[in-house]
């Protein structure tokens, strides 16, 4: 495949570095482990994230802040930007009991806690027509699926694969195929995805000239590159990438 000029690529595009407040205005649960907020605020009137798998920071403050450089200085969590308008962000967050800073927030914030927004201040851009699509994930990962399956047209061959724990992770996507939950049940995060990339064999390509998006506990790395050599797809036109890692908080994935 790699000695046929792909129809499509990953365009990288600077973003001007913007840090916003927003207020937590509501909450959906999707799943019993997955939540959606909406954040508020005219500071968002510009806001913008043209690649479906760009990500913001979000910062936690203990309390109100004064200046911007305060509220850099709260601990703060990589999250992808789900939909947008002038005043509205939504955001999903995969919560996993108790730990951490994001997710308990995401799941137990009273309505009206503020927040901030860094980003974000890059974007990875798809353009042109991808021949196929595959589109690998756990649950922090639902959000930059849904927003790539959007771009997935009808008809052209596509497999969208997403981990929960069991049935009831599972959640409502939008997309032209229909989704594949694998669950790992009592297993370590990643190890049905990792499974299931293993098994992909060289002639089980998803389809001609395929866009490989694949992201989950970092443990999904190794056997996602394989994937990619196996298929002789170029990682410059692919994403691989590990959103979080077991026994560490604050994760920052390599770029
Ligand atoms: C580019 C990018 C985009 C991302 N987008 C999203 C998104 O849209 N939605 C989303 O939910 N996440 C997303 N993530 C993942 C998110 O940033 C991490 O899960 C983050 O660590 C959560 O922060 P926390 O404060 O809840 O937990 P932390 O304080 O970071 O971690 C506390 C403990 O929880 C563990 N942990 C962290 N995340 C999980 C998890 N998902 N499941 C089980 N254990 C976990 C850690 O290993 C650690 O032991 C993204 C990550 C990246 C790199």
């Amino acid at each position: 495949m790699s000695d046929t000029k792909s129809g499509f690529s990953i365009e990288r595009r600077g973003l001007e570095l913007r840090f916003r407040n927003v207020t937590l205005s509501a909450r959906e649960w999707l799943a019993p482990d997955f939540v959606r907020v909406r954040l508020s605020g005219p500071d968002l009137a510009d806001f913008d994230s043209p690649g479906s798998d760009d990500h913001m920071r979000l910062f936690f403050p203990s309390g109100p802040v004064g200046s911007v450089e305060e509220l850099r200085a709260a601990p703060s969590r990589e999250y992808t930007p789900l939909a947008w308008g002038d005043d509205w962000l939504d955001v999903e967050f995969a919560v996993h009991g108790d730990q951490g800073v994001a997710a308990p927030w995401a799941a137990n914030a009273p309505l009206g806690s503020t927040i901030g927004v860094g980003g974000p201040r890059g974007a990875a851009v798809l353009t042109g027509e991808p021949g196929s699509w595959l589109l690998v994930g756990d649950e922090t990962a639902i959000p930059a699926i849904r927003r790539f399956a959007a771009l997935v047209p009808e008809g052209t061959p596509a497999r969208i694969v997403i981990e929960t724990t069991s049935a009831a992770g599972e959640v409502a996507l939008e997309a032209p195929v229909a989704v594949e939950w694998l669950h790992r049940g009592a297993a370590p995060a990643g190890s049905a995805l990792i499974s299931f990339l293993d098994a992909l064999t060289e002639d089980e390509v998803v389809g001609p000239d395929p866009f490989v998006f694949i992201a989950a506990e970092q443990s999904i790395v190794k056997p996602g590159r394989a994937l990619l050599a196996r298929w002789g797809v170029d990682n410059a036109n692919a994403v691989v990438k590990g959103y979080w890692k077991r026994g560490e908080a604050e994760y920052h994935a390599p770029h």
